[in-house]
C-alpha cells in the first residue's frame, strides 16, 4: 500500500508499506477513499512533536474490504467513516462512547501507536466501536469532518457549557476553530467573536455568522463585553500566548475550553487568579463516537452546515505539496483532503 510518512520536520513523503493485517477478530481493513490533513498533523510536520518516522493521519472515509468474524455491525463493502480516536469498545469507559475514557488506553490513528490514516489501506481495531456507516444525506466532506474536527469543535462548545445568549470567543480559525464557531452558534450563542491573525479566515467565520474580531484580543473582547469578558473562550490554538489570551478574555465564572494541541513544554498556569475568578478550564480530545448521535441529525437537518471548511483536494501522492500548502496557514487553504486513487 501507499502511506504518508513524516521522516522529520517538513519532510513528508509517500512511501510503499506492507499491506496491513487485520488487528484481530474484531477488526476491519478499510480501503481509504479520502483522508484529510488535520492541524494536529502539522505538529509533527512543524517539529513540535518530534517523533519520527511516523505514519500520519487520523481522518479517513472508505470502504471495508476485510472484516473479522466478531464484527457485528458491518460487512465487506460498507462505506464507513473512522473515528480518529480509538478505544477497545468493550470496557466501561468505552460504554460512555468516549474513547478517551477507554480503560485499555485510548489511541489515535497516525500518532505512532495506531497506523496512519493517510494510507491507501487502514487497519481498524474494534471496528464496531470505531466505525460509523456514512449516513444518508452526509457528503464526503461532512463525513471526514465527523471523524475529528467537527466532533472537536462541537465539544469545544458543549464542554465549554455554551448556553443561549452567551458571548463566545473562538481563538484560532483553522478547521477546528471554524467548526467550534459554528457549534457555538448552534448551541445558541448570541455572539461568537472570531479571532485569527489571517483576515480571510476571520471572513470565513463571519460568513458562517460569527463576528470577526481584529486587533489586540483581550482588549477587544473586553470592549465588546463592557469590560466583563466572554462567557466562554474556546482555544483552538493552545500555545502559551493563546492560553494567556483565553484567561485574560474570559469573564469571572466563565469557561476556557481548550481544543488545540499544546507543545510538550508545561504551561505556567496562573492558578491563584483562576481560583479567585472561578474560571472553569476544560481540556478536550473529542469523544468522537459520543458526538455522532448529536451531530448526524444536526447535519442532515441543515441546522449545522460545514460547507466551505474543506478548501482543496490533492491526490494522496501529492501529500508533500498538500502539507506545504496547509502549513502556510493562509486564508484560502483551510483544510485539505487527500484522495486515494483506484476509487
Ligand atoms: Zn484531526
Ligand atoms: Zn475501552
Amino acid at each position: 500500500m501507499r502511506s504518508v510518512i513524516a521522516h522529520g520536520p517538513g519532510d513528508v513523503r509517500v512511501d510503499d508499506a506492507p499491506d496491513p493485517e487485520i488487528s484481530g477478530p474484531d477488526g476491519a481493513i478499510v480501503a481509504v477513499e479520502a483522508t484529510a490533513i488535520c492541524g494536529s498533523d502539522l505538529h509533527f510536520y512543524d517539529g513540535d512533536l518530534p517523533f519520527f518516522p511516523v505514519a500520519l493521519g487520523h481522518e479517513a472515509i472508505g470502504r471495508i474490504v476485510e472484516i473479522g468474524p466478531q464484527v457485528q455491525r458491518f460487512r465487506v463493502g460498507d462505506r464507513v467513516l473512522v473515528s480518529s480516536v480509538a478505544g477497545c469498545g468493550r470496557c466501561p469507559g468505552c460504554a460512555t462512547l468516549d474513547p478517551i475514557r477507554c480503560h485499555a488506553g485510548a489511541q489515535v490513528f497516525g500518532s505512532g501507536l495506531l497506523p496512519g490514516a493517510q494510507s491507501s489501506l487502514l487497519a481498524v481495531p474494534a471496528a464496531d466501536f470505531q466505525l460509523l456507516a456514512v449516513p444518508e444525506g452526509i457528503d464526503d466532506d461532512a463525513a471526514l469532518l465527523l471523524t475529528d474536527n467537527l466532533a472537536t469543535g462541537w465539544v469545544g462548545a458543549s464542554r465549554g457549557r455554551v448556553v443561549p445568549g452567551d458571548t463566545v470567543v473562538v481563538l484560532g480559525l483553522g478547521a477546528v476553530g471554524q467548526c467550534a464557531a459554528r457549534a457555538a452558534l448552534a448551541h445558541g450563542a448570541a455572539r461568537v467573536l472570531a479571532v485569527d491573525p489571517v483576515e480571510g479566515r476571520r471572513e470565513r467565520a463571519a460568513a458562517a455568522g460569527a463576528v470577526p474580531l481584529a486587533g489586540e484580543t483581550p482588549a477587544r473582547v473586553l470592549e465588546e463585553t463592557d469590560g466583563v469578558g466572554a462567557d466562554v473562550v474556546i482555544d483552538a490554538v493552545a500555545n502559551n500566548a493563546s492560553l494567556d489570551t483565553a484567561f485574560a478574555s474570559v469573564r469571572a465564572g466563565g469557561t476556557v475550553s481548550v481544543l488545540g494541541i499544546h507543545d510538550m513544554e508545561p504551561y505556567p498556569l496562573g492558578a491563584t487568579m483562576g481560583v479567585f475568578r472561578s474560571v472553569t478550564m476544560t481540556m478536550n480530545t473529542a469523544p468522537v463516537q459520543q458526538t455522532w448521535p448529536d451531530l448526524v441529525p444536526m447535519l442532515t437537518s441543515g441546522r449545522l452546515d460545514v460547507s466551505g471548511i474543506i478548501t482543496q483536494r490533492f491526490d494522496l501522492e501529492q501529500a508533500a505539496e498538500a502539507y506545504a500548502a496547509v502549513a502556510a496557514r493562509t486564508a484560502d487553504t483551510m483544510k485539505v483532503v487527500l484522495t486515494v486513487g483506484n476509487h
